[in-house]
């Protein structure tokens, strides 16, 4: 039949200074050898590896004397190391492995470590695998020397534990305390969490209060920018667009000016050049300085034609008459040359050809009076001198058609002139006109344009840029104007009025919101984690207490049994003693007010009374009177203990039993009855048991023997007894 325990290795641990193993083969062990061998020392190294933190229960003032300290003949070593072999078919361990082993190693320098399958483990961590186990290092299941009345000696709540350690309740108690632990520090956590939120409250109620201003600010901010793109983009695009409207037209009458500066720069050159025609002006001028010319000629020849004609009329008269005196020749020609001077300044050809006519009758009259001489030659000259005068005459004749031709000629371009002056200044009228047009186009440009600058102006004032402006569309469905301008004062008063917001408080604000909800939902968690806790505990309670409640009523049973095999008669029971402080605890708390009044109910629903009973011992004795288990004799003690083991094995067998001398008080007939039935009990449980008895070590399937050498290093010596009987 196979064990649980299969190895126990001891390295450096106590009086085992050097490697030493115990196989397990079998289901009862007993280790065995002289006084101060160090059997003990082995019952401490399990009770050690299995997680025993009190070096009193090592048997040692401190956790260092478990390292081998050394001998006169044996040096000390550096560190202890303790492991167990256990085979894991039954998987009592929650390992996928056939076996495990369990090892703790101690130094010097007071490091202590839990391995399990090499892997470190923290021993928090390995209790609830040992409880699950049922591998405890104190209790029933590892009863050290002088400890055979155990279960007599040990408080009601201390017998209650050790039967739940048996019955594999402990798990579920670790489990619970764990879970009270965590009840406890999420209850506090919950208090420190709402007290934080208490005090965060009232200043989150003034940052909420400044963030919805900033809120509101914001959505006023929001509001009244889309009302100012409304109302900049409508006054922009309409401004673009009545400079549009302008720009249009001014260029047009800007062109058509220039069109028509053209014309008047044309018609004035025109009236320039007609100007210069009147270089025939000049014509005049010059035909009038011929004329002139061509009237003195004729003056100097009317006087030599008076002077030939005088001649004449002197030699014709000359031979009749007296011969004129020179001084009436010269005054006749005198009066000629006067007279012909005189003509010199008259314009009009009648009267000079008039004058003339008397100058020649004149002539004539006094050639007539002249001696009818010879006077052929002068007569050829007077009639030269005619012709010569005939010829200027005929000059002056066409000079004067000249001049009337171009008097007239004058006069029709006087005429054009004056028309061309008229068209000119009506043209220059309307460019005037133009002027006055295009200049009113500019002043009204230059005022649409002012009114776009104020506009950008007040946009830029906001803080916004032009591109934007530029690239907002124009909205159609503006409500009115004047509505939007008020819309949008009110809107900057309202911002006003809210004033300016700092974005630290905003932030600061953020950051506590997000901090309460934190702690609020932080909470909600511990809420739920303290009612799941309390579900837990509640669920484990009844599970210890329904288990408890089960074996408890088969344990006194059997109980009663060993007790009568022990003490060959009377009566042995175990009964549940509600502690004595909570019962008055609950008194107290169902006289007390209304808000204890839940916890009373949940303290009745939990049962606490029965689950924190203790457990108190009732025995008769055949013919004694006992008053109180304390005047049982040792022997006695140690026997109602066993009964009590033996009772709870029978019930709910440990995976192994660990026995340190318990048979050392029992009688010969006792000590048969132990060895009994640790051979009969040996079917479900393993047992290792030290004893100096000779019935145990028969009982025994094999013997460790113990020995101390010269050296103080403990030795091992096994025997296997059934291989020996064969
Ligand atoms: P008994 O039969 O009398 O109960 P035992 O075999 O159970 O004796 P133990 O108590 O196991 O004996 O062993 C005690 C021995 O172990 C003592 O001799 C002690 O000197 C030795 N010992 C204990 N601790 C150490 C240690 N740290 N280093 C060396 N030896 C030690």
């Amino acid at each position: 039949m196979s064990t649980f325990l299969k190895r126990l290795e001891l390295q450096g641990f106590k009086s085992f200074a050097a490697k030493t193993d115990f196989e397990f083969p079998h289901r009862v062990a007993a280790i065995v050898g002289p006084n101060g061998s160090g059997k003990s020392n082995v019952i401490d190294a399990l009770r050690w590896v299995l997680g025993e933190r009190e070096a009193k229960q090592l048997r040692g003032d401190t956790l260092g004397n478990l390292i081998f300290a050394g001998t006169p003949k044996r040096a000390a070593v550096g560190f202890a190391k303790v492991s167990l072999v256990f085979d894991n078919a039954s998987k009592l361990f929650p390992i996928d492995a056939p076996e495990v082993v369990l090892t703790r190693r101690l130094d010097r320098s007071g490091t202590s470590q839990f391995f399990l399958q090499d892997a470190e483990i923290r021993l928090k961590d390995l209790q609830p695998i040992l409880a699950r186990a049922r591998l405890g290092a104190r209790g029933l299941t590892m009863i050290g020397q002088g400890q055979s009345d155990l279960f007599v000696r040990s408080s009601a709540e201390e017998r209650r534990l050790m039967i739940e350690e048996v019955l594999g309740l402990r798990e579920y108690r670790l489990k619970k305390n764990q879970a009270e632990r965590q009840l406890a520090s999420s209850e506090v956590n919950m208090e420190k969490v709402a007290a934080m939120l208490e005090e965060i409250a009232p200043h989150l109620r003034f940052l909420r209060k400044q963030k919805n201003r900033f809120e509101k600010r914001a959505e006023i901010e929001k509001d009244l920018h889309t009302y100012e793109n409304s109302y900049f983009a409508h006054h922009f695009h309409a401004l673009t667009r009545d400079i549009a409207t302008i720009d249009v037209p001014l260029t047009e009458a800007e062109n058509e000016r220039s069109e028509k500066e053209k014309e008047v720069f044309n018609s004035e050159r025109e009236l320039k050049g007609l100007n210069e025609q009147s270089g025939d002006v000049e014509h005049a001028k010059q035909l009038r300085a011929t004329l002139s010319e061509s009237f003195a000629k004729r003056g100097e020849i009317e006087k030599m034609l008076a002077r030939a004609e005088a001649k004449l009329e002197f030699q014709m008269n000359m031979p009749v008459n007296v011969v004129r005196s020179a001084g009436e020749m010269k005054s006749i020609l005198e009066t000629i040359e006067s007279e012909v001077k005189a003509m010199d300044s008259w314009t009009e050809l009648e009267k000079i050809k008039h004058a003339l006519k008397n100058v020649a009758e004149r002539i004539a009259t006094f050639l007539r009076a002249a001696p009818k001489a010879d006077n052929s030659q002068l007569e050829a000259d007077i009639a030269r001198v005619k012709e010569s005068l005939a010829a200027v005459q005929n000059e002056i004749e066409k000079i004067r058609a000249e001049e009337e031709t171009l008097a007239s000629s004058q006069q029709e371009m006087n005429k054009e002139f004056r028309t061309k002056v008229e068209l000119l200044e009506a043209k220059k009228n309307e460019l005037r006109k133009m002027d006055q047009v295009i200049q009113q186009r500019r002043l009204e440009r230059e005022r649409l344009k002012m009114r776009m600058e104020e506009l950008e102006r007040d946009w830029r004032a906001l803080g916004r840029s032009m591109d934007e402006l530029a690239t907002m569309s124009e909205v159609n469905d503006i409500v009115e104007l004047g509505d939007l301008e008020r819309k949008m004062l009110r809107m900057r008063g309202e911002l006003s009025a809210i004033g300016e917001i700092d974005l630290n408080v905003v932030k600061e604000a953020d950051e506590t919101e997000t901090r309460f909800s934190t702690l609020s939902k932080d909470l909600e968690d511990l809420k739920k984690a303290i009612t799941d806790l309390r579900v837990l505990i509640k669920e484990l309670d009844k599970k210890i207490h329904e288990d408890f409640k089960s074996a408890f009523q088969a344990i006194n049973g059997e109980f009663d049994n060993f007790f009568k095999l022990m003490f060959g008669g009377g009566h042995a029971k175990m009964k549940l003693k509600l502690p004595e402080v909570r019962v008055a605890d609950i008194v107290a708390n169902e006289e007390g007010g209304n808000g204890e009044k839940q916890v009373v109910e949940e303290m009745k629903e939990e049962k606490p009374s029965e689950l924190s009973a203790g457990v108190e011992i009732e025995i008769s004795i055949p013919r004694k009177k006992i008053g109180s288990l304390e005047m049982l004799s040792g022997g006695e003690k140690s026997l109602v203990s066993l009964a009590a083991l033996f009772a709870l094995i029978s019930v709910s067998p440990p995976p192994f039993l660990v026995l340190d001398e318990i048979d050392a008080p029992l009688d010969e007939e006792n000590a048969r009855r132990f060895s009994d039935l640790v051979k009969a009990f040996s079917q479900k449980t393993q047992f290792i048991i030290v004893t100096h008895n000779r019935s145990t070590m028969e009982a025994a399937d094999i013997l460790y023997g113990v020995t101390m050498g010269d050296d103080g290093v403990s030795k091992t010596l096994s025997l296997k007894l059934e291989s020996l009987a064969q």
